[in-house]
């Protein structure tokens, strides 16, 4: 099987040492990215880990795919305990830095304890540089990357930083690369902020050779030639349709269907945007680089999370104003998705939702936890009864777009899935839209009969997420280009992404998760026997695995913290 190559380099902040370990039995078993993230965190994070305090570990890991020039191949993995849901979190991004990562000749880069006084890290192949950045403290992410531009030479596509949202541990602060591209979804930016780390910095000429099957040319090339509608809308495409079908949700949940929708779908996300815009070696190309002269904002975005989540949810029409509010977010390093809808919980308490002004002040006010900031800074699991509205999350993270009400095997996927109420998890969606070819369709009514196919894409998911291949890559991808691609069969690189969600699902079990934290704040039909059923598939009791079901492979000595 094609795996990522390279050892595990470990930091520890609170004594600023360093140390190198082999992970090549970890690297075969689980290929890389979020496999190896996973597999590393289980074994070197304690259970009862405090997800802000020092003990917790964040880790950086690419795939082998990083090694090709292939389209979808632009991104990343991080791993930790997660500040938003309170269990063990991968996130994903793309951008640049992937590929800058790998040159470093680490499989996977490992940062633990806390240091002292605010510090950018340089992590190259010929050592690890510690240099204290007081003068960084409370700068936006646009100013901590001109900072290493111009003091060091380094690029935006080398760096991961966060902003001021991350130093002040608001717990859905993103780690921001490429200075617009985020590890967004559960606060992974907290936990570096917690670290009193503003800047990891990536570089080398020691990549390791990986070979890659000649698949991977056909892929990109497909990629560079077919028309798609992403390559002009992004995700924003499917706007029209989800507020057709009663889908997209609007006014703090409260509503499927919003008005004002053309001002913030996908033809006035296409209309401002100037230029084409991409990650690493990816011909797809399906980032929106936006601009409004007149309003001076300029962004890259919004998608269609965000599109929902500082719009239709916010009650607001106007694409400019969601590009501003999608900008402030980048540039403070806060996830958009979760920003805009505690945004959008605090707009339902104050009846104020279109206030606009009230929304991007709300914003600033999250990052520096001011006034009621500091309050919406712990997300809406947490304070959606101080501010009396109803609480949209699952397991701590709010929801996604993609609205588990009309796609219900979507929303068993939100109840399911180790890290709450997340789209990506499993991109279930992207078989109920009646938009998909009909051979392929599920009917979105219905929950039974769906549980196997929840969990064969939430195995694919952690797959792609190993590899790593970017999710969007689904039109190009099928069973035969998977097996050419990572040299083994559709089955045993399934059990891989199987291997990675009960490693997940079982250190979650250790902090107290089981069945009652797989809950939907609505209702679905058959939702229980679902439930049993998705359980039953996983050789899971209650929603909980036993030691005995742990991957056969798992030895907790392997490594050790
Ligand atoms: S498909 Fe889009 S998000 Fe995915 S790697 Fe390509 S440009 Fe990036």
């Amino acid at each position: 099987m094609l795996h990522n190559c390279g050892p595990l380099l470990s930091i520890d902040l609170g004594d600023r040492e360093r140390a190198e370990m082999d992970i090549d039995s970890i690297n075969e078993r689980y290929i890389g990215g979020r496999g190896v993230g996973t597999r590393l965190a289980h074994e070197r994070i304690p259970f009862d880990v405090d997800p802000l305090g020092p003990d917790n570990r964040l880790v950086f890991t690419a795939g082998p795919m990083q090694a090709s020039t292939m389209s979808f191949t632009g991104r990343m993995n991080a791993t930790a305990v997660s500040p938003l849901t309170d269990g063990l979190l991968s996130s994903n991004a793309g951008g640049f830095m992937s590929r800058n990562f790998v040159d470093t000749g680490y499989a996977a880069v490992e940062i633990v304890g806390e240091s002292e006084e605010l510090l950018a890290i340089h992590v190259r192949d010929d050592g690890v540089e510690f240099e204290a950045v007081p003068k960084l403290a409370g700068a936006t992410v646009s100013e901590t990357v001109e900072y290493l531009d111009s003091e060091h030479g380094i690029s935006s596509d080398q760096t991961a930083v966060i902003g001021p949202g991350g130093e002040n541990e608001v717990r859905f602060a993103s780690i921001m690369t490429s200075e617009e591209r985020a590890f967004g979804r559960g606060g992974l930016g907290a936990v570096l902020g917690a670290k009193n780390v503003k800047a990891v910095t990536f570089g080398g000429d020691s990549a390791p050779e990986i070979e890659i099957p000649a698949t991977q040319q056909e892929i990109h090339r497909e990629a560079a030639t077919e028309d798609h509608i992403m390559k002009h809308q992004g995700t924003v495409a499917v706007m029209d349709l989800a507020n057709e079908i009663g889908g997209l949700p609007s006014y703090y949940f409260s509503e499927q269907q919003f008005e004002g929708v053309e001002g913030i779908n996908g033809a006035a996300v296409e209309e401002k945007k100037y230029k084409k815009g991409t990650c690493s070696a990816c011909a797809f190309a399906c980032k929106l680089p936006t601009r409004d002269e007149a309003a001076g904002v300029e962004t890259e975005g919004p998608e269609f999370e965000v599109a929902m989540a500082f719009g239709s949810n916010s009650g607001v029409d106007d694409i400019v104003e969601v590009m501003k509010s999608n900008e402030l977010c980048d540039q403070y390093g806060l996830d958009a998705i979760s920003t805009g809808n505690t945004v959008a919980a605090y707009l339902a308490a104050e009846d104020e939702f279109g206030n606009t002004d009230l929304i991007h002040e709300t914003v600033e006010k999250i990052a520096h936890r001011e006034g009621i900031g500091d309050k919406l800074a712990e997300g809406i699991g947490r304070i959606h009864e101080e501010l009396g509205v109803e609480n949209w999350s699952v397991k701590g993270m709010d929801f996604a777009a993609h609205e588990g009400r009309v796609l219900h095997g979507q929303g068993l996927s939100y109840a399911v899935a180790n890290r709450g109420a997340d789209h990506m998890y499993a991109t279930f969606y992207s078989v109920e839209y009646p938009l998909v070819e009909e051979s392929e369709a599920l009917k979105p009514e219905g929950t039974l009969g769906k549980a196997e196919e929840v969990a064969h894409r939430e195995n694919l998911m952690a797959l792609n997420d190993s590899g790593v291949v970017c999710k969007f890559s689904r039109d190009y991808m099928n069973r035969e280009r998977y097996e050419a691609l990572f040299d083994a069969s559709f089955e045993e690189l399934l059990a891989v992404g199987a291997r990675t969600v009960t490693l997940e699902r079982h250190f979650n079990n250790q902090r107290g998760f089981d069945h009652e934290d797989d809950r939907l704040p609505y209702d679905l039909p058959d939702f229980e026997q679902a439930l049993e059923e998705y359980y039953n598939h996983r050789g899971w009791q209650d929603g909980v695995v036993s030691d005995e079901a742990l991957p056969e492979d798992y030895d907790a000595t392997a490594v050790g913290p």
